[in-house]
């Protein structure tokens, strides 16, 4: 996609602003693709199904002129607000993002998140019999598909927005009186959000796999714990209204 295409659809009042900032990134299931730029964007660009298969040379391709015309269009917007990108390469900025990275990366927080990845990795590799179980629990009506379904999309995405959330938390203590609705908050509420869809999912598949639910009760405490952590850091994360998404649920 050149530029000049890139900034029309930037400038289109359909789109909400940061939409995508805080949402989950499972657009099959969004209902708000028509209002985010980042939906329009995929779609143009990666219409060709060769494009979306990240085995195949087109996809990377795709991706690599995505980034170099997102890249110049960044260079031109920093000009013209009379930004110097090169002074953000300073060796100071380098050494501070490296200690931020680490700071992340030690913080209690994202190592429970890491954590709750690897159980559940363990827990379904322990499990390589569970395909037998979706098609017999499915038999007896249980929607055990779509409860995994759940948790293997968050199982990461938890660790990578709690991060984030840390991170950002960080960077604002740098900046006073930003009356700017937090990223950290917004971070965090999305990170909250996918936290209780796994709960909700996990006890979809503890209610059916009644006979081994040891190492499953520990992994939804495990879970409850850090959700109780999350809201404990960032108190106001719950009431962070997503852009797009408060307005079709008061709550969101
Ligand atoms: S806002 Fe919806 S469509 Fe846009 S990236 Fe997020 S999930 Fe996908």
């Amino acid at each position: 996609m050149n530029r000049e295409r890139l900034k029309k659809l930037g400038a289109d009042k359909r789109f909400i602003p940061g939409i995508y900032n805080y949402c989950d990134r499972w657009c099959e299931r969004c209902p708000l693709t028509s209002r985010c730029l980042n939906f329009s964007i995929s779609e143009e660009e990666f219409s060709d199904p060769e494009t979306r298969d990240i085995k195949n040379e087109k996809f990377w391709n795709k991706l690599s002129e995505t980034f170099r015309e997102t890249l110049e269009l960044l260079r031109e917007s920093a000009k013209e607000w009379g930004v110097e990108l090169e002074t953000l390469d300073s060796k100071e900025n380098i050494e501070d993002i490296k200690a931020k990275d680490a700071a992340v990366e030690n913080h209690l927080l994202c190592r429970a998140a890491k954590k709750y990845s690897e159980s559940v990795e363990d827990w379904f590799k322990e499990r390589e019999m569970l395909f037998f179980e979706t098609a017999a629990a499915a038999r007896e009506g249980v929607d055990l598909d779509e409860a995994i379904e759940v948790i293997r999309w968050y199982q990461y995405f938890i660790c990578a927005k709690v991060m984030r959330a840390v991170r950002g938390g960080l960077e604002e203590q740098e900046v006073e009186g930003d009356e700017f609705p937090s990223d950290s908050d917004g971070s965090a509420k999305i990170a909250l959000i996918a936290i209780d869809r796994s709960i909700g999912a996990w006890a979809v598949i503890r209610h059916y796999f009644t006979d081994s639910t040891k190492g499953m009760i520990d992994i939804i405490a495990f879970l409850d714990n850090l959700r109780q952590a999350v809201e404990k850091t960032f108190p106001k994360a719950r009431s962070f209204i997503r852009p797009g998404f408060g307005q079709i649920d008061p709550n969101g």
